[in-house]
């Protein structure tokens, strides 16, 4: 079997306080294949962006701390690599998308110089600066913005076109990976999905690696290929699209999400939201991180923490599952 381009194993990150630390992910495990997408999905607060940020090796200085765990890319563990190597490998091999376009951009800069500054930081060919220039006019061409609006500035385009500059960016090294946090978040409704449609062709393009976060189901089912699903820290559920979507084995915090989704047929139905709130990640609760919202809650559900019961590559963490294979 081929190795996958990234394996994240038993991954604990963790915000360190003056009183106290926050438990922000807690021993995830996941792979993606070359040219695959998985999906990273939960309320805020479940730790998908701190899981994006370990990656990227980009958590908050001094704050931050990766207490646990291993990420390979294409083989290599990048926790034993020093700041240079990584800052090599960030951007060049693995780059990443924000939700909100405007922080991501620089207001004072010309989107042209933008993305001139992200490929020249990794211009490892010495490319003359024309060729350079030549390079900016097609990034901006491939996320469909005319090459001759590169002298304008952020604020003189929309939502939209601005998230299409930031992923321009995002992809002038022609990154392996593309991580993109809620890219679509921010934007209008009518705009979302001609992001996200653009961000599946350049996908398929380019062939690289896809890890999209987002709390929207609907994302998940038109992008994915696997996805995980995130709460407290941890990952409930892990399967294909297929698994997720076709199947009918669920942990019960996916059911819920589900259940809570608006269709055209919910007039019809009524909407389930999810009683109660995600736990303070500085305060799990003990047990199953879920139990004080589950209505299927046992008493052994309460003191230990459930095992990751799998079925066909299907994984859940639930007392639920007690028949499956634990791993
Ligand atoms: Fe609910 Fe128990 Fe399963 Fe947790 S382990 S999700 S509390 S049934």
């Amino acid at each position: 079997m081929t190795e996958p381009i990234l394996r994240v194993e038993n991954l604990h990150t963790i915000y360190q306080g003056e009183e106290r630390n926050v438990y922000a992910v807690n021993g995830i495990s996941f792979s993606l294949n070359e040219k695959e997408t998985i999906g990273l999905v939960g309320e805020t607060g479940a730790g998908k962006t701190t899981t994006a940020l370990s990656i990227m090796q980009l958590l908050p200085d001094r704050i931050g701390k990766i207490t646990e765990g291993k990420i390979f890319y294409q083989g290599e563990n990048l926790l034993e690599k020093n700041k240079e190597e990584i800052r090599l490998i960030r951007g060049a091999c693995i780059s990443m998308i924000f939700q909100d376009p405007m922080t991501a951009l620089n207001p004072v800069m010309t989107v042209g110089d933008q993305i001139h500054e992200s490929l020249s930081i990794h211009n490892y060919d010495n490319l003359p600066e024309e060729e350079l220039q030549k390079r900016v006019d097609e990034l901006l061409t491939l996320v469909g913005i005319p090459a001759n609006r590169k002298k304008e500035y952020p604020h003189q385009f929309s939502g939209g076109m601005k998230q299409r500059i930031v992923i321009a960016i995002a992809l002038a090294c022609k990154p392996k990976i593309l991580i993109a946090d809620e890219p679509t978040t921010a934007l209008d409704v009518t705009i979302q999905a001609q992001v996200l449609v653009l961000m599946e062709e350049l996908q398929k393009q380019l062939g690289m690696a896809m890890i999209m976060i987002t709390h929207d189901l609907g994302v998940v089912a038109a992008t994915c290929d696997k996805v995980a699903i995130m709460y407290a820290g941890e990952i409930l559920e892990y399967g294909t699209v297929e698994d997720i979507f076709a199947g009918e084995r669920h942990h019960p915090y996916t059911k819920g999400l589900f259940e809570a989704i608006p269709s055209l047929d919910s007039h019809s139905r009524r909407l389930k939201p999810i009683e109660g709130l995600m736990p303070d990640p500085a305060d799990l609760p003990p047990g199953c991180r879920f139990h004080p919202r589950c209505p299927y809650c046992r008493e052994d559900c309460k003191t230990g923490a459930p095992y990751l019961f799998e079925r066909n590559g299907h994984q859940i963490r639930c007392n639920l599952f007690q028949e499956d294979t634990a791993i």
